[in-house]
């Protein structure tokens, strides 16, 4: 019987990235229905410092590839490495952060072990009654006890498609960054380190490294930030996003968007929150002047708290805010930014 809920983990420059921790966590709750254990799989060079990071956020089992062929992210090395644990550990279930990594090396270990793939998911679950349970069964499913329900937005966002894997394992998905959570870090957790050797050689380098250039420091990633501060098409354009600078300075916030913005050309596209933009999960979303499409909704439905303001009273964005202003953002906004930094 295939065993274990496998997190391929994400490190750069031998840091282990949020995402991965964010998987083990979720792991740790399939783990409550599947009965089995959570195995972190890091790859990388000189990397070890980083495994009880893993224990720490909820791993019982990690088991590490190290290697100088794996220093830096490349295609053929990960997918060969990943294929070899797959092949001799059998897991019941395999997870991927929907990052571009994930996104590059998932559907080809997919392809080389026979399985199936569910990309860019945001939601998994065991399935749990009777119903699915037969469903799963008429399907081909040899034990739908086990049977992992993958939840993504297809046809342009517009429905939620949930899926399954029947016949084959390990039942795989890539998972959008900063949907799940992870769980608290406990430092006194530990676990067993499997060290795996692979037989890598200069042919499996089939790309040279000449320069790895670090992204532009202004970039920004409101996959972490814990406060964001939103505008959208309601603000009027370009200029209208001073006004959410403004509140955002205020704050110590992040600036996000709504793609009609980003469109328009008004900011730029790392800005942009939904669907075809970043998953945010911060502890505080304000909207500013967005509708709330079904789109947008889908990148910051887990934010902690959101509060929107929006001169529409029957605006969609209100359906999913703890707090709603109804009333003009180039009103609202000043006296808010005011508000905050005489508080
Ligand atoms: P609008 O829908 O035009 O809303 C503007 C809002 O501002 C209105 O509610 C209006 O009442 C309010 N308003 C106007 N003036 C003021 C004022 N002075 N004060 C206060 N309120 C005011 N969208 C995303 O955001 N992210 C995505 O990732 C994304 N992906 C998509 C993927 C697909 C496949 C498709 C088809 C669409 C996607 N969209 C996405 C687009 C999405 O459907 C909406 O078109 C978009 O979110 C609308 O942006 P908006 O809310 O800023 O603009």
């Amino acid at each position: 019987m295939s065993k274990g809920i496998f997190v391929v983990i994400e490190q750069r420059s031998g840091k282990v990235q949020n995402v991965g921790l964010e998987l083990v966590g979720e792991s740790t709750r399939l783990k409550e229905d599947l009965k089995d254990e959570v195995v972190a799989v890091l790859l990388g060079h000189e990397i070890e410092g980083q495994v009880d990071k893993l224990f720490h956020y909820g791993a019982d089992k990690v088991i590490l590839v190290d290697s100088p062929y794996l220093k830096e992210y490349v295609t053929e090395p990960y997918t060969k490495a990943i294929t070899a644990i797959v092949n001799e550990y059998d897991p019941e279930i395999m997870l991927f952060g929907a990052s571009s990594i994930g996104r590059d090396v998932a559907p080809r270990v997919a392809s080389r072990v026979k399985t199936g793939l569910v990309a860019d998911t945001t939601g998994l679950r065991m399935a749990k009654t009777e119903e699915e349970f037969a469903k799963e069964a008429a399907m081909g499913c040899e034990d739908p006890t086990r049977a992992l329900l993958m939840t993504r937005p297809a046809f342009g966002g517009n429905i939620m498609a949930t899926l399954m894997c029947p016949r084959t394992k390990p039942q795989m998905a890539t998972v959008r960054p900063g949907v799940m959570k992870r769980i608290a870090k406990d430092t006194t957790r530990t676990g067993e380190l499997i060290k795996f050797n692979v037989d890598f050689t200069d042919a499996d380098m089939n790309v040279e490294i000449l320069e790895v250039v670090k992204a532009d420091k202004k970039a920004v990633d409101l996959t972490e930030a814990k406060l964001i501060v939103s505008g959208g098409r309601g603000i009027g354009g370009a200029q209208g996003f001073d006004l959410i600078r403004d509140v955002a300075d205020a704050l110590g916030a992040e600036v996000g968007s709504s793609r009609a913005c980003v469109d328009a050309g008004w900011i730029e596209k790392d800005r942009q929150v939904g669907q075809t933009g970043k998953t945010v999960r911060p502890d505080l979303y304000m909207a500013c002047g967005i509708s709330g499409a079904i789109q947008h909704v889908a990148g910051m439905e887990n934010s902690e708290l959101v509060i929107s303001i929006n001169k529409n009273d029957t605006a969609p964005i209100f359906e999913v805010s703890d707090l709603g202003i109804v009333g003009d953002v180039k009103v609202i906004l000043p006296k808010l930014a005011d508000a905050v930094r005489k508080y």
